[in-house]
């Protein structure tokens, strides 16, 4: 179906993104920003996944979402259908998205509520978006950020309406990594770490999510220049970690990055620490920066 020119303004994204930074969504993955800074070679990213792995285990909150890309790899597409995410349904792509949308800036068990209350107050995504805001907002409001999450996910549901005319997201599953980022692109509120997040959690493609946490230990380490920032750091490592590992290695880092202080202090790398955080298996690569 073709769209008018005026619900393409309609839908077009302004500035504030709830991801925290105003950075555009990268259109492509041919950008190359530190095309002279070589890490992470392939078999670092290895060494620091196993590494990783033994310390903390796989981080059971993305074991769904890595039981499904297991399943899709091994082209099972069979068992893919009869699957469930552990709580009786195959979660959909639109809420993924909102889930996603909830999860930023608050705690995991903050977010999970707030999608919990969203659901039973609204049970389809037709009463969210006739629903009135400060409705929304009261149902959400114990995962913080009420009103511009509110406002992001109204405005995600009435773009989703204007262009196609029902309330899914299950068409980005047949669409490319660059498709689906120019796709979402035009909601506004959804910001680059969003698109990569639903990439890798709800669409089973290799991409790499940079949230505070993974920017901060890729600094720590060296895995892009002391300047980078987040956006930066978001094509450097999708160019440079071997796709078979991003899924693990995200998830991994992304855990870490909340239980070791050692990774995430910045200029922290001489400061003594309690007897837990000697244990890091990342302190050697720190140290080589020092
Ligand atoms: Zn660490």
């Amino acid at each position: 179906m073709q769209n008018s020119k005026s619900k393409q303004k309609t839908c077009k994204r302004k500035h504030l993104q709830l991801d925290g930074h105003s950075q555009k969504t990268p259109k492509t993955t041919s950008e190359e920003p530190y095309p002279f800074h070589h890490r992470p070679t392939p078999e670092e990213c290895r060494v620091v996944r196993d590494e990783l792995l033994v310390l903390h285990g796989f981080p059971p909150e993305f074991l769904k979402y890595r039981r499904h890309r297991l399943i899709i790899n091994e082209s099972n597409l069979e068992s893919l259908t009869n699957s469930n995410n552990g709580d009786g349904k195959k979660e959909s792509v639109l809420d993924g998205l909102v889930k996603i949308v909830l999860s930023q800036n608050t705690t995991e068990i903050n977010s999970q509520k707030a999608f919990a209350s969203l659901k039973s107050v609204f049970p389809t995504w037709e009463d969210v978006l006739s629903a009135e805001s400060k409705t929304l907002e009261n149902a959400i409001r114990c995962g913080g950020l009420a009103p511009k999450k509110a406002s992001c996910i109204k405005n995600v549901l009435s773009c989703l309406h204007e262009r196609k005319g029902k309330l899914c997201l299950e068409y980005l599953r047949d669409m490319s990594i660059d498709e689906v980022k120019s796709e979402l692109s035009n909601f506004k509120g959804v910001g680059p770490k969003t698109v990569a997040c639903v990439l890798m959690f709800n669409l089973q493609q290799d991409d790499f999510p940079v949230d505070t946490h993974v920017f901060e230990i890729a600094r720590a380490i060296g895995w892009v220049p002391a300047i980078a920032d987040r956006n930066r750091t978001y094509l450097h490592l999708n160019r440079r970690i071997p796709n078979e590992l991003k899924f693990d290695l995200n998830c991994l880092l992304y855990t870490h990055g909340k239980v070791c202080r050692k990774c995430t202090m910045k200029g922290s790398s001489q400061k003594k620490l309690a007897p837990k955080d000697g244990s890091c298996p990342l302190s050697d690569y720190r140290r080589n920066l020092a």
